[in-house]
C-alpha cells in the first residue's frame, strides 16, 4: 500500500528493470550472478556480491533473464496507447554497454524490440478508431553524438562531407523543435519497418567502429501523431519519443584524450543532464534545467506536465559488471 502510495506521488514517471541473460562465454567463464531473481518479489531486485544480498531496489516492474521481448511489451503497450489519446511520451533505455539497451528498442529482425511493437500497438489502435478519428503519423531518426544533431533518414553522409548540422529552434507557439528535420510520412507498418531500416542502417555509415559509434551515441526515433476527432472535429497532436540511450559506463579520465575525452564529457554531461531533468520533475523542482544538454533541450516539451515517461533500466546479471550496475540501480533511484 506504502508501495502505491509512492507510484502516485512520483507521477508520469516509470522505471521498468530488464536484466539480459548471462551470456554462453560468461557462463564457460564461470561467472556468478549477481542478481537474485529466485527470492525476487513482484518488482522489487536483490543484488548480491560474493553470495551474500547487499542491497535491494523497486521498481515499477522487473525482467528477468527469462523475459522476452513480447513479456516487456506487455508492461510497455499503455504508453503507446496514451500518444493516440493525445499524451507526449517518452521511452529511454539507460544502462552500461552491453546490458541489451539496443536489444529492448530496436531488437533483432526476428525478435524486435519496443520500436517496432510500439508502432505496431499505435497502427493496431487506428484501425481500431478509424471510424471517428482520423491519425497522420511520421517518423524521424536522429543520433546526438557529442551534442550535435543528426538526421538518420537523410542519406548524404558521404565520407569526408560534413552533415549538415541540425539545431533546436523554439517557434512561437513555445514549442520546439529542430528545422530541416526529415519527417517520414507512414501510412502502415512496412513502410514503418522501411524508416526503421533506414535510420539503423545510416547509424553505422561514416564510422569505422559501428558498436563503438553507437555506444557513445544517444539514437532517436521520434513519432509524430496528429490525430483528428470526426465527431467534432477536435485535434490532438501529440510526440511519442523512443531513446536507445549512450554507454553509461565510466571511463576514467586518465584513459582518454583528445576526441575520447570530449566524447567521455558530452556522455556524461547529457546522462546526467538527464538525471537532473527527471528527478526536478519527480521532486516538482520549481526549476527544470532542460538546457544542460541537447537531449533534454530537444525532449523538452515531452518531459514533465501531463507527459508520461518511462525508463528502462539494462542491468547485467555478472558478477563481474557489479560496479556498473550499482551505479545504474542507484541512477535510477534518483530519478523515481
Ligand atoms: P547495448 O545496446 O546496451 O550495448 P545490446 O542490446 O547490443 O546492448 O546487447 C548486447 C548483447 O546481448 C547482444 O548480442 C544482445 O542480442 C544480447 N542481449 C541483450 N539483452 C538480451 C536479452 N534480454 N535476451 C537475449 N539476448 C540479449
Ligand atoms: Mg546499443
Amino acid at each position: 500500500e506504502l508501495y502505491n502510495k509512492v507510484l502516485e506521488l512520483k507521477g508520469n514517471i516509470r522505471v521498468f528493470c530488464r536484466c539480459r541473460p548471462l551470456k554462453s562465454e560468461e557462463v564457460a567463464a564461470g561467472a556468478l550472478m549477481t542478481i537474485d531473481f529466485e527470492s525476487a518479489k513482484d518488482g522489487e531486485l536483490t543484488v548480491m556480491s560474493n553470495g551474500l544480498p547487499k542491497k535491494t531496489f523497486k521498481f515499477d516492474a522487473v525482467f528477468g533473464p527469462q523475459a522476452n521481448q513480447a513479456d516487456v511489451f506487455e508492461d510497455t503497450a499503455p504508453f503507446a496507447s496514451s500518444v493516440l489519446d493525445g499524451y507526449n511520451v517518452c521511452i529511454f533505455a539507460y544502462g552500461q554497454t552491453g546490458t541489451g539497451k539496443t536489444f529492448t528498442m530496436e531488437g533483432t529482425e526476428e525478435d524486435r524490440g519496443v520500436n517496432f511493437r510500439t508502432l505496431e500497438q499505435v497502427f493496431h489502435m487506428i484501425k481500431e478508431r478509424e471510424k471517428l478519428f482520423r491519425y497522420d503519423v511520421s517518423v524521424s531518426v536522429l543520433e546526438v553524438y557529442n551534442e550535435q544533431i543528426q538526421d538518420l533518414l537523410v542519406s548524404d553522409s558521404q565520407p569526408g562531407v560534413a552533415a549538415k548540422r541540425l539545431e533546436i529552434r523554439q517557434a512561437g507557439d513555445g514549442l520546439h523543435h529542430v528545422p530541416g528535420l526529415v519527417e517520414a510520412k507512414v501510412h502502415n507498418m512496412s513502410e514503418v519497418w522501411q524508416v526503421l531500416r533506414t535510420g539503423s542502417n545510416a547509424r553505422a555509415v561514416g564510422s569505422t567502429n559501428a558498436n563503438e559509434h553507437s555506444s557513445r551515441s544517444h539514437c532517436i526515433h521520434c513519432v509524430m501523431v496528429k490525430g483528428e476527432n470526426l465527431l467534432n472535429g477536435e485535434c490532438t497532436k501529440s510526440k511519442l519519443w523512443l531513446v536507445d540511450l549512450a554507454g553509461s559506463e565510466r571511463i576514467a579520465k586518465t584513459e582518454v584524450q583528445g576526441e575520447r575525452l570530449k566524447e567521455t564529457q558530452n556522455i556524461n554531461k547529457s546522462l546526467s543532464a538527464l538525471g537532473d531533468v527527471i528527478s526536478a520533475l519527480a521532486t516538482k523542482s520549481p526549476h527544470i534545467p532542460f538546457r544542460n544538454s541537447k537531449l533534454t533541450h530537444l525532449l523538452q516539451d515531452s518531459l514533465g506536465g501531463d507527459s508520461k515517461t518511462l525508463m528502462f533500466l539494462q542491468i547485467s546479471p555478472n558478477e563481474n559488471d557489479l560496479g556498473e550496475t550499482l551505479c545504474s540501480l542507484n541512477f535510477a533511484s534518483r530519478v523515481r
